[in-house]
Parts: structure tokens; sequence; C-alpha cells
């Protein structure tokens, strides 16, 4: 098994690289997903958080409001750690299972946000970044998925630089250019990741 870490600044294109790879054969081990899966109406890790932040966190169809909790850990390093202290481990078991549930020789991509911000590139083989001018980033994400430019801007301050992110790539896939060429990309970063270690 190949363990391949995928990064990227917000609005760059990790979900359309992500997307691009499982087409070509890649188990997609999506930590966001999981990351909400974990905490979902009727699993160990609601009852976790509602445990340690009261029962605020929950809106009236017994799931977790998630702008009520981000409320609470917002500006709060104590109560955020507390928050991952809960979901982190349980993010990685669930990770763990998915990555032991696939073949010997798959390829398993994990879409990882804050890769480099939390300096996980040690646990994976190979790291792929994906990288767009922060102008094209802030056009996607203000276009595309109808962000304010404010909030934009802010959120991708608060990320790692593009320095630092590609300071801990060992594979780039740039993406400021069409949707095709992104694809094309990709296949080359796919051939690279399956042809025979030498
Ligand atoms: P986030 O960090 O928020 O998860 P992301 O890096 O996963 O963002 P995507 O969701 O893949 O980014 O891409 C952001 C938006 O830009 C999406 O709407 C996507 O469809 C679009 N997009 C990505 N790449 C291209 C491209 N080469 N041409 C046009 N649109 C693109």
């Amino acid at each position: 098994m190949r363990k391949i870490g995928l990064t990227g600044g917000i609005g760059a294109g990790k979900s359309a690289v992500a997307k691009l790879l499982v087409s070509h054969g890649a188990v997609l081990v999506d930590s966001d997903l999981i990351a909400r899966e974990v905490v979902a109406p009727g699993t160990p890790g609601l009852a976790a958080v509602v445990a340690e932040f009261g029962p605020g966190v929950l809106g009236p169809d017994g799931a977790l409001d998630r702008p009520a909790l981000g409320a609470l850990v917002f500006a709060d390093p104590e109560r955020l750690a507390a928050l991952n202290a809960i979901v982190h481990p349980l993010v990685r078991a669930r990770s763990a299972e998915l990555e032991a549930a696939a073949d010997a020789d798959a390829v398993v991509v994990h879409d990882v946000p804050l890769l480099a911000e939390n300096g996980l590139q040690g646990l994976f083989d190979q790291v792929i970044v994906v990288d767009a001018d922060e102008q094209v980033r802030l056009e996607r994400l203000v276009e595309l998925r109808g962000m304010a430019a404010a909030e934009a801007k802010a959120r991708m301050a608060a990320q790692a630089t593009r320095e630092q992110r590609l300071a801990i790539a060992d594979l780039v896939v740039e993406n400021n250019g069409t949707e095709a060429e992104l694809a094309a990309q990709v296949r080359t970063v796919w051939q690279r990741l399956t042809q025979p270690a030498r």
C-alpha cells in the first residue's frame, strides 16, 4: 500500500484532485468527511462532545450544531484543544480502519486540509500539494462557492503560506488553468504514483 497525503490551501482544488485520483483507482480517505461522521447523531463521538460542551451544541434535530460549537471554540485555544482531543483520535482510528480495508497494492490518498499546519507529513510516503495563485483561489471561492471575499481572504491568511506548504511537497499539482489541464496533470501524477519502485 502506498500512503499519500493530499493537501492545499483553501480553494486550490484539493477536492477536485482527490476526485480525479479516485477516478484512476485511488482509495480516498477524506478527513473532513470522517470528522463529520465520527460526531454524527447516535455516535459515542457526539456523546463525548455534548459531555464536554453541554447540550447547547445540539440542534433541535439532535445533530451537532456546528456554528454553535464553532462559536465556543473560536478564539479559545483551550476549548479547541479539548474538542480536538475528542475528535482527532476518532478520525485517526476511522482512517486506519479504512486503510486496513484497502488492498495491499492500493494507493490510499488522505485528503488533509491542514497537513502542513499540523506537521503531518511524516505520516505519509509522499505528499501531494495542490497549488494555485491566491487570486485564482479567491476568485473560485467567491464565484463558485459564493464565499464573501473578506471571509475567503481571512481563511487564507489563517492557513500556512504557500511556501510552507510547498516545502513539504513531494509532488506539486499546479491548478491555475482549466479543469482539462488539471486532469492531465493528475494523470501524470497517477503514473508516477503507480510506476513500480526502482
Ligand atoms: P477546500 O480547501 O475549501 O476544501 P479545495 O482545495 O478542495 O477547497 P475545490 O473544492 O476542489 O478546492 O475547488 C474549489 C472550487 O474551484 C470548486 O468549485 C471547484 O469545482 C473549482 N475548481 C477547481 N479547479 C478548477 C479548475 N482548474 N478550473 C475551474 N474550476 C476549478
